[in-house]
């Protein structure tokens, strides 16, 4: 679908000479223009893909030291229905309002939406399940966000898979192939 490349991002002292650095992950070109925009990271080799310069290679402008958030590479964190709405902060990944499970109006209960809907074989996964106020779920119903023309505020990741750079949480994207 995509013929954009996979983005290759490297820990602070990459070596562009010799392509010598500490490779962290690999992620995408959009997630990482979102990386340069909060500096949390500098693009060190770029492309022309279909007239668009884009990124090959991110350098991170902090050292990371293995301060991962939870565990290096451990499922510390069990996974649950409220683990997801800590993850996204009490938020709905559509319309970016705050959630509770004792809301001050019925549209804003907390509500774990499947991204990929469970009817379309969506999984109850880190990658698939996202907090939304009962309104938007209702809403996106058994909808995937394309078709119900809903854009996510935010990507969701893998709390043990994910690292923190200058306050900001970075995710270690699963999928490594564009
Ligand atoms: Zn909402």
């Amino acid at each position: 679908m995509s013929t954009m490349p996979v983005v290759r991002v490297y820990n602070l002292g990459y070596d562009v000479a010799t392509g010598i650095g500490e490779l962290l992950h690999t992620t995408t070109v959009r997630h990482a223009f979102g990386m340069i925009r909060r500096e949390v990271a500098d693009p060190v080799e770029l492309t022309i893909v279909e007239d668009r310069i884009v990124p090959t290679v991110l350098e991170l402008t902090r050292e990371l030291s293995g301060a991962w958030v939870e565990g290096a590479g451990q499922r510390s964190i069990g996974f649950s229905f409220r683990a997801v709405h800590e993850r996204d902060h009490w938020t709905c990944a559509y319309c970016g309002r705050s959630v509770s499970k004792t809301p001050a109006c019925e549209a804003l209960l907390a509500t774990v939406d499947h991204i990929v809907p469970r009817s379309r074989g969506g999984e109850s996964s880190w990658l698939n399940l996202v907090s939304a106020c009962k309104e938007c779920n209702n809403r996106k119903a058994a909808k995937t966000p394309a078709e119900a023309g809903m854009n996510l505020r935010f990507e969701p990741y893998d709390p043990a898979r994910a690292y923190r750079v200058g306050g900001q949480v970075e995710a270690l994207p699963v999928l490594l192939a564009g």
